[in-house]
């Protein structure tokens, strides 16, 4: 009785790595988040696909992100197109969401897209947009940001997790 429970617990627990594991990261998806204590050379990046599955929000938050064109355009559209998007790290094709697809390629790029004024997590999320999503590791990132890197690293390693922005896990 208790090999059959213990046995269909770890099935399930390996399916639920798979959902987890990361396309654009070169990781494979048997190394569990909860034994990789991330440090100053862990790289991060938005996990979308985690982010959509886990903040109810998150189409709110990215289209606060569109540039005042864009803004004014999607006002009272809600689109749910998918569009497709090679990813810089990998060359992957991925099926994306427009309005992701968007930012990145157009807002993102706009000047003054990254403001001094904007917190942390609002600014990192802004450097990873402009970059295409590219990972980047908290020395990097705090590099970008005139930031103390060790700040920004207890900010994202910590329980929570900030607009889907997570540990690669390699
Ligand atoms: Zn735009």
């Amino acid at each position: 009785m208790w090999v059959i429970y213990i046995s269909v617990t770890l099935r399930q627990r390996a399916l639920h790595e798979q959902d987890i594991f990361q396309e654009g990261c070169l990781t494979e998806p048997i190394k569990r988040m909860s034994l990789v204590k991330p440090t100053l050379q862990t790289r991060f990046h938005i996990d979308f696909q985690w982010w959509q599955q886990n903040d109810r929000d998150w189409r709110v938050y990215l289209r606060s992100n569109l540039c005042p064109e864009h803004q004014r355009l999607f006002e009272n559209v809600l689109t749910e197109e998918k569009v497709d998007w090679v990813d810089p790290e990998t060359a992957e094709v991925q099926r994306v969401d427009g309005l992701q697809h968007l930012l990145i390629t157009h807002c993102a790029k706009q000047k003054d897209f990254i403001t001094q004024q904007s917190t942390l997590v609002d600014a990192a999320f802004r450097i990873f947009l402009a970059n295409g999503n590219t990972p980047l590791t908290a020395s990097e990132l705090a590099e970008k940001l005139g930031k103390d890197p060790v700040m920004i690293l207890r900010t994202l390693s910590g329980t929570r997790v900030y607009k889907g922005i997570r540990p690669c896990l390699d």
